[in-house]
């Protein structure tokens, strides 16, 4: 139930490489909207392994998440991160979503409770502290977006974003580092073919799942026609999340946006672009993805190609 007053959360769902990142940190171009990132990854890519924030500092460093943390939990010491990761890894899985979505009136155990309770928390304190009232949470996972919609004071919307399975396909062989604070640097996870057809497959229908089930407002968005209309589909999402017509998207100009610093605590490395970014679909997959792996996909992903609306041949 939806009361006055709930915090509006608008999730970013989708799988592997789709521009989350990217269209999170446009989103946070608008006025009342404030990009947060991969919201699930607080709490070890944050707390724990202290990775720079898309303003560059250190997470500890960050004076944005600190004033999160301060708010949310009187300081992120306090928090007792070790349980709060133990339930994060036990609970927040794919498996657990056709019981969360079965027994949607049934409360939640002790455990589950307590971690939807910090992330309401936290949410509010993202809210809070940066005055905005739409946090774009760019998690993609489909069982967070549920844990999301249990708590009692957020008021959530899910904006489904895919892309052609080829291009996601040929993203992941790609060999993209991520920034650490201190020691080695990890690179954003890859997969083969396969691995990443049935990876598609499963999140991609998990989200139409949740869209069906009617327990969140759900939006599709074809990262394609994102970066074809930028002007229109970005006003569109922000219609969907803030259930209001006027936004100012004047940081897009010609094929450019023009992006201020932001605050996503984890995600694709883009999120440390500062100023004007050109937009264009990264469709390099036509050229370079090997014709039997492109076969693969195609014939491991059809029912989804087809219900997106992307050519089979
Ligand atoms: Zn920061």
């Amino acid at each position: 139930m939806v009361g006055i007053g709930d915090t509006r959360v608008l999730v970013i769902g989708g799988w592997g490489r789709c521009g989350s990142t990217l269209l999170d940190m446009m989103l946070g171009q608008i006025e009342g909207f404030v990009s947060a990132g991969e919201v699930r990854e607080v709490w070890l890519r944050g707390c724990v392994e202290n990775r720079p924030c898309g303003c560059g500092d250190p997470f500890r460093d960050c004076v944005f998440w600190s004033r999160v943390g301060d708010e949310a939990f009187g300081g992120w010491d306090r928090l007792d991160i070790e349980a709060i990761l133990g339930v994060r890894y036990r609970r927040d899985r794919a498996w657990g979503i056709p019981r969360l979505l079965l027994a949607r009136s049934r409360p939640l155990d002790g455990e589950l409770r307590r971690y939807v309770d910090a992330l309401e928390r936290l949410m509010k304190a993202i809210a809070t502290v940066s005055g905005a009232s739409v946090v774009v949470d760019s998690s993609k996972l489909p069982m967070h977006t549920l844990l999301l919609a249990r708590a009692d004071g957020l008021d959530v919307r899910l904006l489904h974003l895919v892309r052609d399975s080829r291009g996601v396909a040929f993203s992941n062989t790609k060999h993209v580092l991520k920034t650490v604070t201190a020691g080695r640097p990890t690179a954003l996870p890859r997969n083969g073919s396969v691995g990443s057809s049935a990876r598609y497959t499963v999140y991609n229908g998990l989200n139409d799942v949740i869209a069906r089930s009617r327990m969140i407002p759900a939006m599709r968005l074809r990262y394609e026609d994102l970066i074809d209309d930028p002007r229109g589909k970005l006003l569109e999402v922000a219609r969907h999340a803030s259930g209001d017509d006027h936004h100012d998207v004047t940081f897009l100009r010609g094929d450019e946006a023009v992006l201020a610093e932001n605050h996503l605590v984890d995600g694709n490395p883009v999120r440390f672009t500062q100023g004007p970014l050109r937009l264009r679909v990264d469709d390099e997959w036509r050229r370079r993805l090997p014709t039997r792996q492109r076969h693969t996909i195609s014939a491991l992903t059809y029912p989804f190609l087809r219900r997106y609306g992307y050519p089979v041949r």
